[in-house]
């Protein structure tokens, strides 16, 4: 079901939307050779915490999983998609690229965000891996309107990076609703049809999060039941904003 969010809502999604942005931007000046990926976890859940608010992540447990997620960051490296669990002992390298993802609760509503950066200085295709993603994020917020279909995000997206190269568009993953709880309807992917799929309606708040792989698009589930990665080792962008949808298009909750 889909939900639309009243005005009080929204008003407590913008704070949030807002702390979110500047909590995962602090954390990405904390990236660096030589850091571990729980040290950013930690870093994460402490600003959080200081800002009186909870980690949306830490004690998640998605259906069908046994355990629930142990940490408040998502940390995923090259090949990792998206969801990797930080360690004490995954210390990251000159030349890496690491995914940072995290929610935030604020007064009982959640926002969502991601980025990909990189760790000191990267190769030329990594640093165009991260640009095309970050630029197909903006190009599926671009196409969002009241009236339009959540088919014109995807057809947006896939449309974008075909354009841009043969990237692998990660299918099995996608957007979604979000507010009332992490994760809500709809369904937000990224590929589609334009013109087909829910309806975007006024006061709809949804996260947009394209995943472009530097080879194919398929991904495989680590053990832990959370990691994912791509089937052919190469590397993976994230990016994520949660949007609030409007008159005037989308408005960036979490900048
Ligand atoms: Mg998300």
């Amino acid at each position: 079901m889909i939900i639309i969010k009243t005005d009080e809502e929204i008003a407590i999604l913008r704070e949030g939307g807002k702390r979110l942005a500047r909590v995962l931007n602090a954390v990405k000046e904390k990236v660096a050779p030589g850091v571990s990926t729980k040290e950013l976890d930690l870093y994460a859940e402490k600003l959080i915490r200081d800002l009186g608010d909870t980690p949306a992540f830490l004690n998640y447990r998605p259906a069908g999983v046994k355990k629930p997620y142990p940490a408040s960051l998502c940390v995923s490296v090259n090949d990792e998609v998206v969801h990797g669990i930080p360690k004490k002992e995954k210390i990251l390298e000159e030349g890496d690229i690491v995914s940072i993802d995290l929610g935030l609760n604020h007064k009982g509503l959640f926002t969502d965000m991601a980025m990909t950066v990189p760790v000191g200085k990267i190769s030329a295709s990594s640093e165009k891996l991260l640009k095309i993603t970050e630029q197909a994020l903006e190009v599926g917020i671009n196409a969002v309107q009241v009236g339009g279909r959540v088919g014109d995000i995807g057809f947006a997206i896939e449309s974008f990076a075909k354009s841009k190269g043969k990237y692998g568009i990660v299918e099995i993953l996608a957007g979604h609703g979000v507010g009332r709880a992490i994760h809500e309807d709809p369904f937000v992917p990224n590929f589609g049809k334009a013109g087909t799929g829910a309806l975007l309606q006024k006061n709809m708040v949804i996260a947009i999060e394209p995943m472009l792989n530097m080879g194919t698009k398929n991904v495989t589930l680590d053990k832990d039941q959370y990691t994912y990665r791509t089937a052919d080792g190469k590397r993976s962008a994230h990016f994520e904003h949660t949007i609030l949808i409007t008159e005037n298009g989308a408005e960036i909750l979490t900048k």
